[in-house]
C-alpha cells in the first residue's frame, strides 16, 4: 500500500472516530431531490497529497447548477460527479491563485461539446495592481487577439455555436455584499463579498436555495468582521484550513487557523462546518487542528474529502 493510500485511510479512520454526528449530514450525490453541496476537489495548490485543488459543487433536484471554483483537478472531478455543464446556472471564480481557477478553460473547452446556448453567468473579483480582476482573466483566455485559447473567444461573445459568459465583478469598494445572480424572489440567489487574502482580490460566496444557505469562505485570513454577518446562519459554510495554528507570517496573512475558523463558525451560528483546502502542513497535525476548530465551535464539523457529498436537510415547506 503506497504512502497516499495509508495518509488516506488514516484520514477517514480519523474522521470515523472523532466526526461521526456529522457524517448523518453526509450523504450520496447526485441527490434526486433537494440541495446538496458536493467537495469536487479538497486540496491546496500542490499536487502531492491525491487532492484536486479547490472547486465545489451545488445540487439541486439532481441537477448541477452552481459551481464554485475551478482548480487544477476540477476538471476530472466534474465528471467523475457526473455533473453536467448544461445545468450550470452560475459560476463563481473567488480568486485567480491558479489553484481555485486553473481548469475553467478546460471545462469551457468541454461545455462547447454540450450544445449549450443559454447564457452562463461567471461572478469573479475585480483586480489589482498585481491581480487581474475576471474581465481581464478571461480576455487572457478568451480575447480574440492575444487569449491564450481563442478559439473559444465565441464564449465571449455569444456569437457561434457557443453560450455567452455573462461576466459579473465584485466590487471591492462594496461595504455591502453585491448580488452576483438572483433575487430576493428567485429560487436561487448568490450573494459575493470580498475577504481578505493577503495582497490578492478575494470573494465569498453566500448562495441561497429555496430555505438553504451555503456559504463558501473561499480563502482568507478571517481578519474580515463583515463576513461573520455574511455566513450568519448559514445550514453549511465551508472554510480553508491549508495552515495549522502555529502559521506565522505570509501564511497567517493568507488563511485563518483553525481556531479562527471555529470562531467564525460559531460567532456565525452556522449549522455545520465543513473544512477543505487541506495541505500536507495542515494534514500533518490535522486532529491537533481540528480539535481547535472544535474548541470554538461545538457544531458539527466535518473535513471534507474529494466528492464528500453534503445534504441540506433543513428545508423549510
Ligand atoms: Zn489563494
Amino acid at each position: 500500500m503506497n504512502t497516499h493510500l495509508v495518509r488516506h485511510l488514516g484520514i477517514f479512520l480519523l474522521t470515523l472516530g472523532f466526526f461521526v454526528p456529522a457524517l448523518s449530514l453526509a450523504g450520496q450525490c447526485p441527490p434526486v431531490s433537494g440541495v446538496a453541496v458536493q467537495v469536487l476537489g479538497t486540496g491546496g495548490p500542490i499536487a502531492d497529497d491525491g487532492r484536486a485543488s479547490a472547486a465545489y459543487l451545488i445540487w439541486v433536484d439532481g441537477k448541477s447548477r452552481v459551481l464554485i471554483d475551478a482548480g487544477g483537478g476540477a476538471f476530472l472531478r466534474f465528471a467523475e460527479a457526473e455533473a453536467d455543464f448544461r445545468h450550470l446556472d452560475f459560476v463563481g471564480l473567488s480568486h485567480f491563485h491558479a489553484d481555485h481557477s486553473v481548469d475553467f478553460p478546460a471545462l469551457l473547452k468541454s461545455g462547447s461539446f454540450s450544445h449549450r446556448s443559454e447564457p452562463l453567468t461567471v461572478a469573479g473579483p475585480d483586480g489589482s495592481d498585481l491581480f487581474p480582476g475576471l474581465n481581464q482573466f478571461l480576455a487572457s483566455l478568451l480575447g480574440p487577439d492575444s487569449g491564450a485559447f481563442a478559439y473559444l473567444g465565441a464564449y465571449l461573445t455569444g456569437t457561434g455555436r457557443l453560450p455567452r459568459l455573462s461576466a459579473i465583478e465584485v466590487d471591492s469598494e462594496n461595504t455591502v455584499p453585491q448580488v452576483v445572480f438572483g433575487d430576493d424572489d428567485s429560487p436561487i440567489q448568490i450573494e459575493a463579498m470580498h475577504v481578505p487574502h493577503g495582497i490578492v482580490p478575494a470573494i465569498a460566496f453566500r448562495v441561497r436555495i429555496g430555505a438553504e444557505v451555503i456559504v463558501f469562505a473561499s480563502d482568507q485570513n478571517g481578519n474580515r468582521q463583515e463576513f461573520v454577518e455574511f455566513a450568519r446562519n448559514a445550514g453549511l459554510l465551508v472554510m480553508h484550513m491549508p495552515v495549522p495554528e502555529d502559521v506565522t507570517g505570509i501564511g497567517r496573512r493568507l488563511h485563518a487557523p483553525p481556531s479562527v475558523i471555529g470562531t467564525i463558525a460559531n460567532d456565525a451560528n452556522v449549522k455545520m462546518l465543513v473544512i477543505s483546502h487541506l495541505m500536507e502542513r495542515s494534514l500533518r497535525d490535522l486532529e491537533r487542528s481540528v480539535g481547535l476548530v472544535k474548541s470554538k465551535f461545538s457544531g458539527p464539523v466535518d473535513v471534507a474529502d474529494d466528492l464528500s457529498c453534503y445534504k441540506l436537510e433543513n428545508q423549510e415547506e
